[in-house]
């Protein structure tokens, strides 16, 4: 047997702690029942020096920070290099019970899809703060970037709707899935997720990349087949030339008036192609893993 290092140690204390988090009572979209809002988690770890993250300069935008980036602007007197980081991503999947609601709807989110939205990506927040607790108790300084008062969504035209810390980007580059046709990340446990991360310095062992392209797990992409999540599109948003954010976008806001009178909370949402599509709940395609 091949004794556990210091550093595989801390790697297992971040996942146990991530996973301990997930089976706690924040874990839930506010329903009488507390019903919970995520299923068992994936955590995947990266290099904060990996040149996937100074290619999303050109393929997100110039305005994506590297690892190193908010980093350093979370703690100006650091003199920590890239190489000294990691970027710590996880992804929560769906519920099954929230999945075969979304199922079943042809323009509108289920309301527990909508509460998902809001109150399981409010326990998202929660869980980025408890991993940066957890790593400073570890002696380590983090910055979980979602949550940097820097954080911001772009509407730059060039690029679309876009933010300063893709999480998606931060889960490929942490061997966690590729992207769909719809922009979605095609995880072990599908596309119907949500994702999260925080930047540590810390050197862990990384997980590794078990697919070539950014888009090996996509049935279209990869055989030109499905283009499920086309038809599933109340408002023609994803085309073979891939997803228009700006029209989603519209239809997300549009989703406020509904989740507000139909289900009675501030809320919105959509998700309608992660369900009810052969990616919905696992990759169908080059499972390697
Ligand atoms: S539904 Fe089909 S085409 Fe759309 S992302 Fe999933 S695998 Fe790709
Ligand atoms: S692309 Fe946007 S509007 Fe279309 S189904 Fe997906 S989330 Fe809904």
């Amino acid at each position: 047997m091949i004794p556990l290092t210091r550093n595989d140690n801390r790697r297992s204390r971040i996942v146990g702690e991530i996973l301990e988090f997930c089976r706690g009572p924040e874990n839930t979209l506010r329903t009488a029942q507390a019903d919970r809002a995520w299923a068992e988690p994936l955590v995947g770890f990266s290099r904060g020096d990996d040149p996937l993250y100074e290619a999303y300069k050109e393929y997100v935008g110039p305005f994506h920070w590297t690892p190193v980036e908010i980093f350093r602007r979370t703690f100006p007197d650091s003199d920590a290099e890239a190489s000294e980081l990691t970027v710590i991503s996880w992804v929560l999947p769906q519920t099954s019970q929230t999945k075969h609601d979304n199922r079943n709807q042809k323009v509108y989110p289920a309301e527990s899809w909508a509460r998902s939205r809001i109150y399981g990506e409010a326990f998202n927040c929660r869980l980025r703060e408890h991993v940066v607790i957890t790593l400073s108790d570890l002696g380590h300084e983090s910055v979980a970037p979602h949550l940097s008062p820097a954080w911001e969504t772009t509407a730059l035209s060039d690029y679309g709707y876009a933010s300063t810390w893709s999480e998606r980007h931060a889960a490929y580059a942490s061997g966690l899935g590729t992207f769909g046709l719809c922009d979605g990340l095609i995880t072990p446990r599908g596309k119907a997720v949500r994702v999260g991360s925080v930047v540590a310095r810390v050197q862990l062992p990384t997980t590794p990349r078990l697919y070539d392209g950014h888009q090996e797990f996509c049935l279209f992409m990869a055989e030109g087949t499905c283009g499920q999540c086309m038809d599933r599109c109340p408002v023609g948003a994803i085309t073979e030339t891939g997803h228009d954010k700006e029209t989603c976008e519209r239809h997300l806001s549009r989703t406020r008036e509904f989740v507000r009178k139909e289900y009675g909370f501030e809320g919105y949402g959509c998700g309608l192609c992660q369900t009810g599509v052969p990616c919905e709940s696992a990759r169908p395609i080059g499972a390697h893993q």
